[in-house]
């Protein structure tokens, strides 16, 4: 508990010095404007989930472009925000500002950490774009900090991943998610979370006591003298229909309480949709509150994207990440509180080279 704690403030900490060295040396510069933008982004959303660990929120160029200069996010041509918006030069920008610090001695030094830029450079699926998110890394004082370009520099390391949190608007909840779930989040004790779970639960007791009565009607079925075959048929299909949505929903909901992040049963995201988490966090009143959400990472070794699935059969734990591209080699370790991911494939990858392969 402690130690999660000390993370977030850190996050805090390390974003709140950045926002008074931003307002000490103002500039005209676009780039500025961007950085200023994402960390006043970074510093609401961290607000918002104040008593939670560190949430980043992937933005992409497009939604910088629209938070500096106006606009509606769908008319915005995403040539434009990726020309105007370079990765590199906020990079630099960002570097520039921690260096001016370490000179005023205010000092990024003396809480340790230091404020850093993560990619996601996706290369596959619909959403062709490259996202961005304000994080905090230990901070090494005689870095030298030209070298820093390291998300291009940097080899890359095909044993760890870090997973995130896609940004609320791109997953897609279902009519009932959309329903009871404000914002994608439901606050447990709340009026309407109580309602949801009495709704469950109801919902467990209806389907118990119809495959007991199911078992009745076959117990008593020589003495049933009016049951028409089609009953009994109808009184067959109570026993899988109740296996299934045990499985598929009841079970998962009780696993989310014990587990903290389940895979979003079909019931929860929208008919689209492909993929989607739910997890349980402690809201800032101290009270649980359950959120659709989808944790993604990018596959080190092929570059595919990375989504939670079941851990079985060949992982003991009940959720691993699994590479699109190659859901049974590809595999990480999920940690929710870090959000880190470590590699659990076979042996053979530790030897190999760490040259990525490339798809197409
Ligand atoms: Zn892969």
């Amino acid at each position: 508990m402690d130690s999660l704690k000390i993370m977030k403030n850190k996050h805090l900490e390390v974003f709140k010095e950045l926002e008074i060295l931003l307002h000490y040396y103002p500039s005209e510069s676009d780039d500025y404007d961007y950085l200023q933008a994402i960390l006043k982004r970074r510093l609401k959303n961290l607000n918002e989930t104040n008593g939670d660990n560190f949430v980043p929120d992937r933005i992409s160029r497009k939604m910088i472009y629209v938070m500096v200069h106006g606009g509606e996010l769908d008319k915005i041509d995403s040539n434009v925000a990726n020309k105007e918006i370079k990765f590199n030069n906020l990079q630099t920008l960002l570097d520039e500002f921690v260096e001016r610090e370490s000179v005023s001695e205010l000092n990024f030094g003396s809480i340790g950490y230091r404020p850093i830029f993560k990619f996601d450079i996706s290369t596959g699926g619909r959403g062709k774009e490259s996202l961005l998110w304000l994080d905090i890394e230990k901070y090494i004082k005689d870095e030298n900090i030209l070298e820093n370009d390291f998300y291009i520099e940097k080899p890359i390391d095909i044993f760890e991943i870090t997973y995130s949190r896609k940004d609320v608007n791109e997953v897609k909840p279902s009519w009932f998610t959309k329903l009871v779930f404000k914002n994608n989040e439901l606050k447990m004790r709340s009026v309407k979370g109580i309602a949801v779970m009495l709704f469950f639960m109801s919902g467990v007791i209806v389907e118990f006591l119809l495959v007991a009565f199911a078992f009745l009607v076959f117990l008593l079925i020589r003495d049933l003298k009016t049951l028409k075959l089609w009953e009994a048929l109808l009184y067959c299909t109570f026993v899988p229909m109740a296996y299934l949505s045990w499985v598929g929903l009841f079970r998962p909901l009780h696993n989310l309480m014990t587990h903290r992040v389940i895979k979003a049963p079909d019931f929860f995201i929208s008919i689209n949709a492909e993929n989607a988490d739910i997890e349980m966090y402690k809201g800032k009143d101290g009270y649980k509150v359950a959120r659709v959400t989808e944790f993604i990472a990018t596959c080190p070794i092929c570059s595919a994207p990375i989504e939670l699935a079941d851990g079985k059969p060949d992982q003991s734990a009940p959720l691993v990440g699994r590479c699109r591209e190659a859901p049974h080699a590809h595999v990480y370790s999920f940690d929710r509180v870090t959000l880190k991911g470590f590699f659990l494939g076979h042996e053979g990858y530790l030897e190999d080279n760490l040259t990525p392969y490339k798809t197409r």
